[in-house]
C-alpha cells in the first residue's frame, strides 16, 4: 500500500518548528532552524562540561599527609 502523494518513503520533519524538512537543510526545514538546534548543542555541552569540573573541585588526591617531604638538610658525610 503506497500512498501517491508520499515518494520519498517517509517524510522528514523539522524537529525544531514540526515543518517538512527540506533536502538541502535535512533534517531541518531551512537554515535557520539548523543554527537553532546547532546552538542548543553547544549550549548543551558547555554546561556539562562546567558541570563535571565544578563537581571535581574541593577534593584533591596528592593534598593529605605527606610522609616522604623531608626538608631537613641530609648532610652526612
Ligand atoms: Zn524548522
Amino acid at each position: 500500500m503506497t500512498s501517491p502523494s508520499d515518494p520519498a518513503g517517509k517524510p522528514v520533519r523539522c524537529p525544531i518548528c514540526g515543518k517538512p524538512a527540506t533536502e538541502v537543510y535535512r533534517p531541518f526545514c531551512s537554515k535557520r532552524c539548523a543554527d537553532i538546534d546547532l546552538a542548543k548543542w553547544f549550549s548543551g555541552s558547555y554546561a556539562v562540561a562546567g558541570r563535571e569540573e565544578d563537581e571535581g573541585d574541593g577534593q584533591d588526591p596528592f593534598a593529605g599527609p605527606s610522609d616522604g617531604n623531608d626538608t631537613s638538610d641530609d648532610d652526612k658525610k
